[in-house]
Formats: C-alpha cells, sequence, structure tokens
C-alpha cells in the first residue's frame, strides 16, 4: 500500500473526511450505472469518469476495489415522464421490440462509448431485472419493520411515518415539511397515504411487459430499490462508497438511505460522493434546449450545436480539467482549448520519448509524482494534477529545445509521472496511436499479423516473416523481435 491520505468530501457531513475502509486494504464502491433505454449523452460520462479516476487512484494505492456500478433496466418511472410509465416497455412496444433486446442493443452501444473514453469496466455490472427475488426479499423486511405498506397490489414506502423516527432528507438538506409543499401531482397518488410516498412494488397494468409475481401483484420493483438491494448483496451490510450525479441526491439516494434504515437499521453507506453537473452553452440539458448531445454526436460531431467533432480523450480531458464538485460547461469554443490543451500534452510526451538524458541536470526539477499524489489525495483534485502534468511539459519543451539539460534519472521521473498520473490514473491516452479513435480492433489485426509472423519464422518461413515487418514497417509501425518474443508500436 502506498502512503496517502486520502481527503473526500462526504456529502452526507457536508465536509472532508480522511478515507478509512472499513476492512483494511479494500474497498466497496458503488456507482449509480445508466438507464438503459436511449444513447449515452454527455451527462453520462460525468459520473463514470469521475469514478474511473477514483477507482483507478484507489487501485494504485494498492487497496483492492470491489467497484459496482449497475444497470437500471426496469421500473425507472421518470417525474417528468408522460404518466411516469416504464420507458423500457413504452420504447419496445413502439418499435415491436423485446424489452431485453431494447436493454441489450443500448447496453451494447454504452460500452462502446465507455471504452472510447477509456473508462475501466466495473467489478460487477448487476442488472436490475436480474434481482427481482432479492428486491421482493428485500421490500419484506422494510414491511416487517413497519415502513411500508401495501395499498392495491402496490407497495409504497411510507415517508412521513418513516421521518418521524429518522430524518429523511438529511442527505439533500431538505425538510420534509417543504417537500410536502412542492411535490406534484403522481400518478397512482391516490393510491397513497402521502404525495411523497414512493413504490417499493408497483402492480403493472395490462399493457405493461416487464412483470414478475410478487406477493402483492405481478408487477416491477420501484426504481430506488434496486441499488439499496444490489449494493447490499454485493458489497454487504454496510459499504464503503457510493457515488453518483448530484441530480440523483433527491430523491434517489434519499430513498436509498430510508430503505436501507427500514430494512437494516442503519444507513448502509459511509461515504457518500457527488460529482457536479453539466450544462452546455450554459443550459442545463434537455430535449426542450435542443442541446441534448449524445456521446456518439460528439465524437463524429454530428449535431447542429457541434462546430467540430470531439474525439474521446478531449472528452475525457475537458472533464478532468474540472474538480468533479464543480460545474462543467460545454460549448465549442472551450472544447477547442481542450483539443490545443491536450495536444500540447502529447506533443511533450511524444518528445519526451526522444530526450537524450545529459550526464547531469542543470536544471532542479520537483518531485512531480509527489505533487500529483498530494493534488489526487484532496478529493481528486484533477485540474491541480493536470497543472502539474504542464509545469512538467515546460521542463521537456525545454530540454527538447536544447535550452536545458536532464540527466537520466530526471528523464525517467518524467516518464513515469506521465504514464503513472496521466495514463494510469487520469486514463488519458497521450501516445502517438493514441489518436482518441477506437484502435481495438487495429490492435486484434497487428496482433493477428504477429502472431502469423510467430508462426511463418518457426516454420523457417523467412520471406512471409520478413515481408509482414517490411510492409509493416512502411505503414509506419515498429516490429521488434525480443526474447519475450514480438514488440510491435507505431512510430
Ligand atoms: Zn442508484
Amino acid at each position: 500500500m502506498k502512503d496517502h491520505s486520502l481527503e473526500i468530501y462526504n456529502t452526507l457531513t457536508r465536509s472532508k473526511q480522511t478515507f478509512t475502509p472499513l476492512e483494511p486494504g479494500h474497498v466497496g464502491m458503488y456507482v449509480c450505472g445508466p438507464t438503459v433505454y436511449g444513447d449515452a449523452h454527455i451527462g453520462h460520462a460525468r459520473p463514470a469518469i469521475t469514478f474511473d479516476v477514483l477507482f483507478r487512484y484507489l487501485r494504485w494505492l494498492g487497496y483492492k476495489v470491489r467497484y459496482v456500478r449497475n444497470i437500471t433496466d426496469v421500473g425507472h418511472l421518470e417525474h417528468d415522464a408522460d404518466e411516469g410509465e416504464d420507458k423500457v416497455a413504452k420504447k419496445a412496444r413502439l418499435e415491436q421490440l423485446e424489452p431485453m433486446e431494447i436493454v441489450q442493443h443500448y447496453l451494447n452501444r454504452y460500452h462502446r462509448d465507455m471504452a472510447a473514453l477509456n473508462v475501466l469496466p466495473p467489478s460487477i455490472e448487476p442488472h436490475a431485472s436480474g434481482h427481482i427475488i432479492e428486491q421482493i426479499e428485500y421490500i419484506k423486511k422494510i414491511l416487517e419493520a413497519g415502513y411500508a405498506y401495501e395499498s392495491c397490489g402496490s407497495v409504497y414506502f411510507d415517508v412521513a411515518k418513516y421521518n418521524a423516527d429518522n430524518h429523511y432528507g438529511k442527505l439533500s438538506g431538505r425538510n420534509i415539511d417543504d417537500l410536502l409543499n412542492t411535490t406534484r401531482e403522481l400518478d397512482g397518488q391516490h393510491e397513497k397515504r402521502n404525495p411523497l410516498d414512493f413504490a417499493l412494488w408497483k402492480k403493472a397494468s395490462p399493457e405493461h411487459i416487464m412483470h414478475w409475481p410478487s406477493p402483492w401483484s405481478e408487477g416491477f420493483p420501484g426504481w430506488h430499490l434496486e441499488c439499496s438491494t444490489m449494493g447490499r448483496k454485493y458489497l454487504g451490510d454496510t459499504f464503503d462508497i457510493h457515488g453518483g450525479g448530484m441530480d440523483l441526491m433527491f430523491p434517489h439516494h434519499e430513498c436509498e438511505i430510508a430503505q436501507s434504515v427500514a430494512a437494516q437499521g442503519h444507513d448502509a453507506v459511509r461515504y457518500w460522493m457527488h460529482n457536479n453537473m453539466i450544462t452546455i452553452d450554459g443550459k442545463k440539458m434537455g430535449k426542450s434546449y435542443g442541446n441534448f448531445i449524445t456521446l456518439e454526436q460528439f465524437f463524429n460531431g454530428d449535431h447542429p450545436k457541434l462546430a467540430q467533432a470531439y474525439s474521446p480523450m478531449v472528452i475525457r480531458f475537458f472533464i478532468l480539467q474540472a474538480q468533479y464538485r464543480s460545474t462543467v460547461d460545454f460549448s465549442n469554443d472551450a472544447l477547442q482549448a481542450a483539443e490545443k490543451a491536450l495536444q500540447k500534452l502529447q506533443d511533450a510526451y511524444a518528445r519526451l520519448q526522444k530526450l537524450t538524458p545529459a550526464e547531469k541536470s542543470n536544471v532542479e526539477l520537483p518531485d512531480y509524482m509527489k505533487l500529483c499524489q498530494q493534488a489526487l489525495d484532496d478529493d481528486l483534485n484533477t485540474p491541480m494534477v493536470i497543472a502539474h502534468l504542464f509545469d512538467a511539459a515546460k521542463h521537456i519543451n525545454a530540454a527538447t529545445d536544447g535550452n536545458t539539460k536532464l540527466s537520466e534519472a530526471d528523464i525517467k521521473a518524467l516518464k513515469d509521472v506521465f504514464d503513472t498520473m496521466a495514463g494510469e490514473i487520469l486514463g488519458l491516452r497521450l501516445g502517438a496511436a493514441d489518436t482518441g479513435a477506437d484502435l481495438t480492433p487495429y490492435e486484434g489485426a497487428v496482433d493477428l499479423l504477429m502472431e502469423i509472423r510467430t508462426n511463418a519464422k518457426q516454420n523457417k518461413d523467412w520471406t512471409t516473416s520478413d515481408l509482414i515487418r517490411d510492409k509493416l514497417a512502411a505503414l509506419g509501425f515498429n516490429v521488434k523481435d525480443t526474447k519475450s518474443g514480438v514488440e510491435w508500436s507505431l512510430k
């Protein structure tokens, strides 16, 4: 385990706290994942990247991390949606597809977008639809504890009763009386004792295609329930970190806390972390503003608001230029500036590989690794890490221009800081091959050629083996025979 003192801002206590996991050396982390009934948009990128950096950093520090990010594929009742209909079911009827076909389609596309953004897959990606039995059991516990009631085949959480014994609203800092006055009329509200009560189980209407049997009705679980249930299943009664976007703080996470306290007698989460939101040209993203831009549209530039395509690495870099608790405003100007800035780091990284070491350095380099780690320890201050990388880039450029000299040890330290901090932890691809395009299929093709070449060499078919090497060299690849096999890279 590396030396560290990681301070993270706990939304629940509204203060920075020194992170100490429940079990030494292990971290359990849950992040609310996407609802898969449409393409991932830029709003999905921020929590994914924020908690990816935390995941990467914790692993680098030496923790064994179990990172759970769920897939919401049932019962997502949207408050602003028409009559609160389950969106997956609605879309299925319109497109005449199986609901699970739609889930899989959008999930594949979500995975593709995340891979392009260099977001690592979580350790477990549970589907709500695969945990109906656990959710039913969880509802039974809440009913037994007396904090829920059955009404017309549905089960609702009794917010007023819960609030009499606990504080409903402690995470978002709300007061239940204010909430009572602002709650709008919702579908099926007549079934509820109080407009604030939320569904744990919803009886399915006849046209509803995603439903399961339960002791109360043929129906489906409420959205808030899946996170409480799956978090507990995979991370235990109490776990370390729960993350998500600020927009989920209320009601989703507030409801999660209430469910855990009702079923288990205590909040399951030790550190609640929330990333701030993204705006586009200063406006909240929404269909009505015409600024609802999917990640795919950012990557190919195919949207009236976009002046050009932006590579996934530019998007990632742009998001990391802000600390996760500040807002980020997307505009063409800001993205173009981010593109130039990222290019500067990429150029410096390329020059770094070509630097010739001097006997002795004639400048003194700061300990960038330490500085970057201090920045990350300070509630993931990624803009500060980026500032240190730019400072390091200045030293690389000065040495390249012959204005300064750098020793072998200093060059190695610079390579370490770029590979570790920019590459491994911020997840930025800075190499020549890392144009941001998804190179996975090309890598596979080159690997295949390498395999053919190795076989050819084993069969002493030098013509084929040399042909592959020479043609690849002409295309800009370096092919090197090493003791452990063949290595290749882009020149
Ligand atoms: Zn959730």
